[in-house]
Parts: C-alpha cells; sequence; structure tokens
C-alpha cells in the first residue's frame, strides 16, 4: 500500500504536460494586449517581449507550469 505522500506524487506526476494539447496567448501584463501564442508545455523566463499591440512597454514572458506569470 502506497503513503499517500508517494499517492500525492504519482498524481503530480501524471499531470506534468508533456504533449502540447492547449494553445494561449501571451498577454502583456500591463494592459493586457495579446502578444504571441505559446502551449502547455512551454517554460520561460528571461525572456524580455515589448508590447506592440497596447501600451508598448517591455515586460518579462514568464512560463511556469504551462501558464504564464502576470508579473510586472
Ligand atoms: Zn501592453
Amino acid at each position: 500500500m502506497s503513503s499517500p505522500q508517494a499517492l500525492h506524487d504519482m498524481v503530480r506526476n501524471l499531470h506534468l504536460p508533456r504533449v502540447a494539447t492547449e494553445r494561449m496567448w501571451i498577454h502583456c501584463p500591463y494592459c493586457g494586449a495579446k502578444h504571441s501564442i505559446y502551449d502547455n508545455t512551454a517554460s520561460s523566463s528571461g525572456v524580455f517581449l515589448l508590447c506592440y499591440r497596447g501600451c508598448k512597454k517591455e515586460f518579462e514572458l514568464v512560463i511556469e507550469d504551462g501558464k504564464q506569470v502576470l508579473k510586472k
């Protein structure tokens, strides 16, 4: 019989995205304008983008666990 922690880890691993199943927009954290497309297997930090459809500010693209983290 597995311990609850081992079971928890197993379930967590099952949910790690391995296949691109979903595509989402990168949004500017300042004005919410759409920028580019990423999918749920992406991960990113230290990538800086310019908001070209909205406020024109520079923002860092941070993607963790396949989701954009809106960091200003
Ligand atoms: Zn913007």
